[in-house]
C-alpha cells in the first residue's frame, strides 16, 4: 500500500526527518486559506496522488501570488493528473498539498528499502538526485551507492558517513544526515515500509537538509499489525479491481495483457502465466483464488476477471487438491450464467473429481472449451483471445 506524500511527511516529521512546512486542501477555497496561515507570499501547490513525476506533469506550482494558488487548484483538483509513472488514465487529485517554498541550493537522492536477496534494509543514494533518478540509474549506475545496514547492528555511523561524503555534505550535513538516516530506518522497520524515498532531499539556501519529496510503500502483509496506517488508504488511488478483490479475499493483480487467468495456488498461478507467455500470450492479471476455494468464491473472481475490459479470453487452471474440481465447475457454470460472457473461456481441471467437474461443463451447454493439459489450455487459450479457432475447436 502507497501513501500520500503529505501522509509520509507527517510521518517524516514524527520521525525528525525535517520537511516544509504546508497542510492539505480539498478545495480552491481552503488552499487559500492555506496561504494565508502558511505567510509569506510564495507558495508551491503538490497534487496528491500516488504517482512521480508530478512536476513534469504540471502537479507542482510555484505559486508567487494567491491568485496562482487559487488557479492551479481549481486546474488540478478534480481533474487526473497524468504522469510518466501513472499509467495512461493518470490518478484523480482530490487533495493538494500547500507548502511554503524552498529555496533549493541542490538535489539528491536518498531512499531506503527492503533487499529482500539480502535480507536487509539498503540504502540508495545519489548526488544526482532530482527528477531523472531513474535514468541515472539506467545509464550511470556507479552514481548510485549502495549501503545495507545489518539488522542487529542498524545504522552505523561509518554508514552516515559514507553516505554523506558520496553525497558531497559537510561536517554540519552530515550531522543532519545521521538524523535523517536514523529517522528513515526507523520509521522503515516500526512501520514494516518496503520503501522510503526522499527524491529529492535538497540543500536548502541556508546550507540545511530538507525532504522536499516524500514517497512511502507499506508492506501490504504487515497491515494487520497497523490500523492508523491501514486507516491512510486512499482507494481512489488503487486499482479497482484489486480493491474488489481484496474485499473477497481473492489474490489478484491486474497486469497488460488480454489473457484473464483464474488459477488456485499462487505457484501455480505463476506457472501459468508463464506457459501463457511461452504460447505467444499475454496475462490481464494474476488471480489466486486460493486453496479453499468455494463455488461463490470462484464466481467472484470470475466476475472480477471479466469486468476488464482488455480481457478476450479466460484461462480457468485449477488442480484439485484441497478443493474439489466438481464444486469449481459448479463456480464457473454459476458466474457463466450470471455475467453475459461474451469472451472464449478455456478449462483444465485436473485432480480430485477432475472427470465430474469436466462432465458437469460438458452437460451445461455452456461455450466453454475444455483442454487435456496445461500445455494444451495455454496453447487454445492464445488461440483464442487472439480471434483463431484453429486449436479452439478441437476440444479434448
Ligand atoms: P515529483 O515530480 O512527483 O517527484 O514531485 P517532487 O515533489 O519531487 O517535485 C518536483 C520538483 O519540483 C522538484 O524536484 C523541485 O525541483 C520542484 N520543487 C518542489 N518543491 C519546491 C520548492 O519548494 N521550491 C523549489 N524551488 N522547487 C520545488
Ligand atoms: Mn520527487
Amino acid at each position: 500500500m502507497n501513501l500520500h506524500e503529505y501522509q509520509a511527511k507527517q510521518l517524516f516529521k514524527h520521525y525528525q526527518i525535517p520537511v516544509p512546512v504546508g497542510a492539505v486542501a480539498a478545495t480552491a477555497a481552503a488552499a487559500t486559506k492555506i496561504c494565508a496561515e502558511l505567510g509569506g507570499s510564495r507558495w508551491v501547490v503538490k497534487a496528491q496522488i500516488h504517482a512521480g513525476g508530478r512536476g513534469k506533469a504540471g502537479g507542482v506550482v510555484l505559486a508567487d501570488s494567491v491568485a496562482q494558488v487559487e488557479d492551479a487548484a481549481q486546474r488540478l483538483l478534480g481533474k487526473r493528473l497524468v504522469t510518466h509513472q501513472s499509467g495512461a488514465d493518470g490518478l484523480p487529485v482530490t487533495q493538494l498539498l500547500i507548502e511554503q517554498p524552498t529555496a533549493i541550493a541542490s538535489e539528491r537522492y536518498l531512499s531506503l528499502l527492503v533487499d529482500r536477496a539480502a535480507e536487509q534494509f539498503l540504502f540508495m543514494a545519489s548526488s544526482a538526485g532530482g527528477m531523472d533518478i531513474e535514468a541515472v540509474a539506467a545509464a550511470t549506475p556507479e552514481q548510485i551507492l549502495l549501503v545495507a545496514v545489518h539488522p542487529a547492528a542498524g545504522v552505523q555511523p561509518y554508514q552516515v558517513r559514507r553516505i554523506g561524503f558520496g553525497l558531497g555534505l559537510n561536517a554540519a550535513q552530515l550531522k543532519q544526515l545521521a538524523t535523517v538516516m536514523h529517522g528513515l530506518y526507523q520509521l522503515a522497520t516500526e512501520c514494516d515500509a518496503s520503501l522510503v524515498e526522499i527524491n529529492p532531499l535538497v540543500i536548502n539556501d541556508l546550507g540545511d537538509l530538507i525532504a522536499l519529496d516524500a514517497k512511502l510503500t507499506l508492506d501490504d502483509n504487515a497491515l494487520y499489525r497497523h490500523p492508523d496506517l491501514e486507516a491512510l488508504r486512499d482507494p481512489s488511488q488503487e486499482d479497482a479491481r484489486e480493491a474488489q478483490a481484496r474485499a473477497h479475499e481473492l489474490n489478484y493483480i491486474s497486469l497488460h495483457g488480454n489473457i484473464g487467468c483464474m488459477v488456485n495456488g499462487a505457484g501455480l498461478a505463476m506457472a501459468t502465466m508463464d506457459l501463457v507467455k511461452l504460447h505467444g500470450g499475454a496475462p490481464a492479471n494474476f488471480l489466486d483464488v486460493g486453496g479453499g476455494a468455494t463455488a461463490a468464491r470462484v464466481a467472484e473472481a470470475f466476475k472480477l476477471i471479466l469486468s476488464d475490459p482488455k480481457v478476450t479470453a479466460v484461462l480457468v487452471n485449477i488442480f484439485g487438491g484441497i478443493v474439489r474440481c466438481d464444486l469449481i465447475a459448479e463456480g464457473i457454470m454459476q458466474a457463466v450464467r450470471e455475467v453475459a460472457v461474451q469472451v472464449p473461456i478455456v478449462v483444465r481441471l485436473e485432480g480430485t473429481n477432475a472427470a465430474q467437474g469436466l462432465q458437469l461443463l460438458a452437460e451445461s451447454g455452456l461455450a466453454l472449451i475444455t483442454a487435456s493439459s496445461l500445455s494444451d489450455a495455454a496453447n487454445r487459450v492464445v488461440a483464442a483471445a487472439a480471434g483463431r479457432n484453429d486449436t479452439v475447436e478441437a476440444t479434448a
